[in-house]
């Protein structure tokens, strides 16, 4: 590979590059809330989280004293609320042992809650400047294009394309270097309809030159399931009770409302007796349906069936379970089906 790709690469960059919040900055603590924000989610979900994110926690010392609450409630919408809860333990951590300051040493930085290679490579480079080599789905694109790989784009590539990255490496920049590749992913190397023409580094693609950039790297079959589940709207003298998900698992320590998925056979109002008798040990009274409420995760569409609904026995507020006004709901971190009935009812009410 020529020598020049890397410097070709950085020019294009410095002339084309978004003007990104978190790209005014060098303080490492942005940079590396950026990054875990921006995993698994768009550049324009982030920026609102990343600028009311920084309004509340604008330290890594006032994020270790806040409470896991205001962090989850924060964080509510983006999704793998797990990154949310390693940020907060990993900022007591740098707030204990370094001062408020994320270390510069890779060893360190990996032995934090939260930091995979990825992670520690991106933050430390852009931070910093150490050089590191990284790999996410736009970087590997654009390997795989460049150098005409065959296969899907997953993670048995990142042997020959960490191979590739080596040989272009630039002494001086990586953080510029690896955003750069990032971002010629994220604007030009498109997945659907690369924009060669206007590509920097279309000079040195082997995809570009066969013509195969269409069908680099091979599309992956993907299976969206469906889910169908029920939620119990249960309301008394103007208060609304929810409950708070287990500490481990799929959207962890998160409140919601009571219901789940319909199982085969079932109607709907079967499942609302059969939850209602699990998780509050009641029997169902009356159900009215309300509306209907459908949310997109990655792998899955979730369509939630609402309905306001009367138990034989009324539960009890304790730790695990609440029962709180309208207003107050909007506190709670929820996943994002939760939330959005939460926002319907506040629109109606
Ligand atoms: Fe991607 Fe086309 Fe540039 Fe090759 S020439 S890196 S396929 S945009």
């Amino acid at each position: 590979m020529p020598e020049n790709f890397a410097p070709v690469l950085l020019s294009w960059y410095r002339k084309h590059k978004r003007d990104l919040p978190w790209r005014r900055s060098k303080d490492p603590y942005r940079i590396w809330v950026s990054e875990i924000m921006l995993q698994q989610t768009t550049v324009n979900a982030v920026i609102p989280y990343y600028e009311r994110w920084f309004k509340q926690f604008p330290t890594v010392k006032v994020l270790a004293r806040a409470d896991i609450h205001q962090v989850l409630k924060a964080w509510q919408g983006l999704g793998y609320y797990a990154r949310a809860k390693n940020l907060h333990k990993a900022a007591k951590v740098v707030s204990k042992r370094h001062g408020g300051l994320l270390p510069k040493d890779p060893h360190l930085v990996r032995s934090l809650p939260g930091f995979g290679p990825y992670t520690t490579g991106s933050v430390l480079s852009i931070a910093y400047d150490v050089p590191l080599t990284i790999i996410d789905a736009n970087v590997r694109r654009v390997v795989m294009r460049v150098e005409a790989l065959p296969g899907q784009a997953d993670a048995k590539q990142d042997k020959v394309v960490g191979e590739f990255l080596c040989t272009v490496f630039p002494r001086k920049s990586p953080g510029d270097f690896n955003q750069a590749l990032m971002e010629l992913g994220a604007l030009v190397c498109r997945n659907k309809e690369p924009l060669c023409i206007q590509c920097p580094v279309s000079q040195f693609c082997e995809a570009f030159k066969k013509g195969t950039q269409e069908i680099i790297p091979q599309p992956k079959a993907r299976v969206i399931k469906n889910l169908e589940a029920v939620i119990a709207i249960i309301e008394k003298d103007g208060k609304y009770f929810i409950q708070k998900r287990p500490p481990k698992g799929l959207l962890a320590d998160l409140w919601e409302f009571p219901g789940g998925k319909i199982k085969a056979g079932e109607t709907k109002i079967q499942a609302l007796r059969r939850e209602m008798k699990e998780e509050l040990n009641s029997s169902l009274e009356s159900a009215r349906y309300l509306f209907n409420v459908t949310h997109f995760y990655t792998q899955f569409r979730v369509n939630l069936s609402v309905f306001a609904c009367k138990p034989s026995i009324w539960p009890k507020n304790d730790a695990l379970h609440k029962w709180v006004s309208l207003i107050s709901l909007r506190g709670y971190p929820m996943p994002s089906g939760s939330a959005k009935i939460v926002q319907r009812f506040s629109l109606s009410g």
